[in-house]
């Protein structure tokens, strides 16, 4: 099939605690080997900063040993001449402990024990840029922007690989797209993460663009988001939906759990520094820890369920992640949030129905990354639950970057102070 297909290159994919999806390219002619050995990886990786070198506060350096990529064949996605496959990592026979994957995999399992399945659906949002800047002035909602080649392009390739494009949004910004898709067990839908983010940067790419993932390119134009929505069902029932309720008695408590756990959390959702320019009031991202019903201005909505569909449809919104995150990792810590809500049936209060960003009664969320990362550090309950070498790691990584930023001079500070 991929020799049919024209297909040269298989791209071995991971990501990062850095929230990079990186790839190692295994050439047709020894694909089948290289399938059952794996290929080697320095455990460094795992230590590795979006800077593109070792965390200085990293655990893993150059005299590890490797772990091995072992690929899982159903994520298979093909993008001419090249193809991708999402690969667990394993030390030895079993998968190793660093790797969120594998981690994610088993979480799941463990809750499926309990009869329990978890559902997830990202909300992708990015912008098509040319030469830095946004490729078409279109507008919200125009029709024609959402129509552009580029964009039937992409999705096309998006559903040959099986991906389930519901719908596509010209967002607030230009050039900024909207694409949502169905919702997946959780561990489908952390791939598919990956699988759409390869093949829209690939397709905008053969038309010289480049899609954009960061969550504030642009001064003064909106973010992106990648808004998380999550079920949780038993025997084919959805467990957040009750007649006639906001959410069930057992949402109420996922969401409490989420709430309870918001501000470590938010380290993991919105895991750059660039984040924080996201996450500012009036712009759609949230800024304060509050759920509401249909309220975009909250950290978590409860979207008002499609006409004739409510049963099925019941699910939350978790607003403050976006496209920077490993989906692995934010998947698992708010899974893990909710469920400690579920085990101490904790009560979330009111929903908050007004616009809340003026709203100076609610909490808000940390306001950078240093201060996320500390609430994360702070937070020994859901790092036990993610996995505790995971966050310390993820932690290490994500405060090199910190360091960096925060030693850096901006443009904006020269042009301000330079005449102080
Ligand atoms: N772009 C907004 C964000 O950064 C979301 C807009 C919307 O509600 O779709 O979260
Ligand atoms: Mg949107
Ligand atoms: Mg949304």
């Amino acid at each position: 099939e991929l020799k049919r297909r024209g297909v040269n290159v298989v791209n071995f994919t991971w990501v990062g605690l850095d929230g990079y999806v990186r790839a190692k390219g295994a050439y047709i002619e020894h694909l089948e080997d290289m399938i059952k050995s794996g290929i080697g990886l320095t455990k460094a990786m795992f230590s590795f900063t979006p800077m593109d070198y070792i965390s200085p506060l990293g655990s893993f350096g150059p005299q590890d040993q490797d772990v091995f990529l072992v690929p899982d064949v159903t994520t298979l996605t093909f993008t001419p001449p090249y193809a991708s496959v999402i690969c667990d990592l394993y030390d030895g026979d079993s998968p190793w402990f660093m790797d969120v994957r594998s981690r994610l995999r088993s979480v799941l399992q463990e809750v499926r024990k309990e009869g329990l399945e978890f559902m997830s659906g990202f909300e992708y949002e990015f912008y098509l840029v040319k030469d830095r800047k946004p490729f078409n002035d279109a507008r919200c909602f125009d029709p024609q922007g959402m129509n552009e080649v580029v964009i039937t392009k992409i999705v096309s390739s998006l559903k040959e690989n099986g991906i389930d494009v519901l719908r596509v949004i010209k967002e607030y910004g230009p050039a900024q797209y909207e694409i949502d898709v169905s919702h997946r067990d959780s561990l489908r839908a952390s791939d598919e993460f990956v699988m759409v983010k390869g093949i829209v940067k690939s397709e905008a790419s053969n038309s010289g663009l480049e899609a954009n993932f960061m969550p504030k390119p642009f001064n003064g134009l909106a973010g992106s988001g990648l808004h998380l929505n999550l079920s949780v069902w038993k025997e084919n029932k959805n467990l957040f939906f009750s007649e006639g309720k906001l959410l069930s008695k057992f949402g109420m408590h996922f969401v409490g759990g989420i709430l309870k756990h918001a501000k470590a959390l938010t380290a993991i959702a919105a895991p750059t520094v660039n984040s924080y320019k996201r996450l500012r009031s009036g712009t759609w991202a949230p800024t304060k820890i509050a759920y509401g019903s249909n309220n975009k201005s909250a950290m978590i909505r409860i979207p008002t369920p499609y006409r004739g569909n409510q049963g099925n449809d019941s699910r939350l919104e978790y607003r403050v992640s976006d496209p920077s995150v490993n989906p692995y990792l934010v998947t698992l810590a708010v899974i893990a949030a909710g469920m400690d809500g579920v085990k101490e049936e904790i009560d979330p209060g009111l929903p908050v129905n007004e616009n809340s960003y003026f709203k100076e009664d609610i909490p808000e969320i940390p306001r950078n990354l240093r201060e996320a990362l500390k609430e994360l550090d702070k937070d020994v309950q859901l790092k036990r639950a993610v996995g505790e070498r995971i966050v310390r790691e993820f932690i290490n990584v994500k405060m090199a970057e910190v360091e960096e930023y925060e030693s850096r001079v901006t443009d904006w500070e020269y042009e301000t102070y330079s005449k102080i």
